[in-house]
């Protein structure tokens, strides 16, 4: 407002305002993004739009390269070289960042109560609780480690999730080492504590035991040449194979490579309980408990949801879903101006035979309860793009476009009616799948949704955009769609398997190298991308090093 010609602002910041386009003057919409991991820096990283008044809420002030923490656990890449501080992105975007937890989040009132760290590890031990509020709400915490409840695992063993985590990993099998070097101790001492358990054999479980154990031929083996022969690594997986979601080749590979190496797989066990001094397993085909000593355990078997997600979920009506969801555009269900991407959602995908009748007259333009040529093409290309099993399930089918798929089922007819085209896309939702709780999709989708926030004035003029079906002409944008790049299972031993799209696998030394240049240029500065490939270099001359 102005008052006798000077401009007062009510709101003393000048930066939290905006001028419309008639010359107005309003308040920036306020967005708060909470968390600071791949989803929440992506999003940031693309975010340009002038007209948001930016607030990053999230008790971590840095980025954290997680596909490189396993190599943190031995000393191969440096924790310091894998995280990006965030205030470098807040101070170049004119970003606002709190360094606090978000611990409930009301929607109904567009706020959230936060709390500040308590930073006890510089004597400073009370915390501090304040509202913020929001008129947008980017919910992107990930998740946490799930233990499913087992029994002391809380209190026994490690998680690797976190720098801290990957940290303490590695003082620890360290402190192991010293430990079984004292004197006086009996052989079945030095071999309790120099026994790794690795539980879950995902990606990370099997990089990090493939670490351990090229830590412990290359390093230790060198340091603590008189214990050596007392290590062992187990690794546990309730399934019947590790890296279940990797092609097969990859998995036997993974599988034999881990024999040949001598890490003591076992498959087919399930961890029922987890105390100071053993860990015991269930042998699933029997029901046999065993109980074994360890030194160290690392649990790796998935993640799950964090509570104050669990509570929001109860709030909004989602409280009977695993996790939080979200429509095609990242828009949580049930709620409105929130927005959630990454591990801590999903992304509720719609099915075709849902829509097919609509779908249907909607392209049906002279309504004579069939489809011609040319309605047919004009179908064909919006379905692609609004319902992505479509096209993983052409490619399943090894057929080059729906049109063969409807040749397969109306023959050499050039009409189709309803019926047909029915039966074409009948076993297509059986394609709709999860997208993986990667650092690849919450990128991915980071990005998405801070290009939607930078055209979303433009679109709010012109609310028309390419979706027609149910009535959805008001979504502006096209949803989400995910590109797969290809996975990495490092393997250890310079070796790497690679599963790329167009089911290409590759395995081995070319791969590691494959590997070592994609995540050097994944890293998201040039100041972590030096370090890291010094840490590279610095280990292959030096080796590791193994203070703790
Ligand atoms: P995160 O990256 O976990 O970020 C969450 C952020 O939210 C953090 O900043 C956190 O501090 C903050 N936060 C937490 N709670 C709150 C709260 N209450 N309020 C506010 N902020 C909060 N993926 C790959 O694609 N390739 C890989 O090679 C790969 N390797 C991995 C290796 C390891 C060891 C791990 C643990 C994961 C790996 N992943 C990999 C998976 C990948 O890291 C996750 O999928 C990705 O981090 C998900 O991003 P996100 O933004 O959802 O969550
Ligand atoms: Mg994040
Ligand atoms: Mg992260
Ligand atoms: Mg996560
Ligand atoms: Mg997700």
């Amino acid at each position: 407002c102005s008052s006798g010609g000077v401009l007062v602002y009510s709101d003393s910041n000048p930066l939290k305002r905006t001028l419309t386009a008639d010359g107005q003057e309003t308040k920036k919409k306020k967005v708060v993004v909470l968390g600071s991991g791949w989803g929440g820096y992506s999003f940031l990283s693309y975010l340009n739009n002038p007209n948001y008044d930016v607030q990053v809420v999230s008790p971590r002030n840095f980025f954290l390269f997680t596909p490189l923490l396993p190599s943190v656990t031995n000393g191969t890449v440096e924790a310091r070289s894998i995280v990006e501080p965030i205030r470098g992105l807040m101070r170049k975007k004119g970003f606002e960042y709190t360094e606090a937890e978000c611990v409930k989040i009301d929607a109904s009132n567009k706020k959230i109560l936060c709390r500040s760290k308590d930073g006890a590890s510089s004597g400073v031990k009370d915390t501090k609780e304040f509202d913020m509020d929001y008129d947008v709400l980017v919910i992107a915490v990930g998740a946490k480690p799930n233990t499913f409840n087992t029994p002391g695992v809380e209190e026994n063993a490690h998680f690797l999730k976190e720098a801290e985590d990957a940290l303490k990993i590695r003082q620890s099998v360290i402190n192991s080492f010293e430990r079984a070097s004292l004197p006086d101790l009996t052989e079945e001492e030095r071999k309790k504590i120099l026994h790794f358990v690795v539980v879950g054999g995902g990606p990370t479980g099997v990089e990090f035991s493939a670490e351990l154990h090229d830590f412990l031929v290359e390093d230790v083996a060198k340091i603590y040449p008189k214990v050596q022969e007392f290590t062992r690594i187990t690794l546990l997986e309730a399934g019947d194979h590790i890296l279940n979601m990797f092609d097969k080749r990859i998995t036997a590979f993974a599988e034999e490579k881990f024999q040949r190496d001598g890490i003591d797989l076992k498959t087919k066990n399930m961890v029922v309980g987890v105390t100071a001094d053993e860990i015991s397993t269930k042998e699933i085909a029997t029901g046999k408990i065993v109980s074994e000593p360890y030194g160290m355990v690392v649990w790796s078997t998935g993640i799950g949801i964090r509570p104050v997600i669990k509570e929001f979920m109860h709030q909004i009506g989602q409280g009977q879903r695993r996790v939080l969801a979200t429509d095609e555009w990242l828009r949580v269900e049930g709620c409105d101006s929130v927005y959630a991407l990454g591990d801590t959602a999903t992304i509720n995908q719609r099915r075709v035979m849902e829509d097919i009748a609509a779908i249907f007259s909607k392209a049906d333009k002279g309504e004579t309860g069939t489809l011609n040529k040319k309605e047919f093409k004009s179908v064909v290309k919006d379905i692609c793009q609004r319902y992505p099993q479509v096209e993983l399930y052409l490619k399943k089918k090894k057929l080059r476009n729906i049109a063969n798929l409807l040749k397969s089922a109306n023959g050499d007819d050039t009409e189709v009616n309803i019926e047909t085209f029915k039966q074409a896309f009948s076993e297509v939702d059986t394609q709709m799948k999860n997208l993986p709780a990667t650092a690849q999709v919450a990128s991915q989708q980071g990005k998405y949704l801070a290009k939607c926030f930078n055209k979303m004035e433009k679109c709010e003029k012109k609310p028309e955009g390419p979706l027609r079906f149910r009535g959805e002409g008001r979504h502006r944008f096209q949803p989400f769609r995910y590109r797969h790049f290809g996975s990495f299972a490092p393997l250890g031993g310079e070796q790497t398997a690679a599963e790329l799209p167009g089911d290409w696998v590759s395995i081995g030394h070319s791969s590691q190298w494959l590997w070592y240049s994609v995540y050097a240029s994944k890293l998201v500065s040039w100041r972590t991308r030096s370090l890291v490939v010094s840490d590279w270099v610095r280990r292959f001359i030096f080796g590791r090093d193994s203070s703790s």
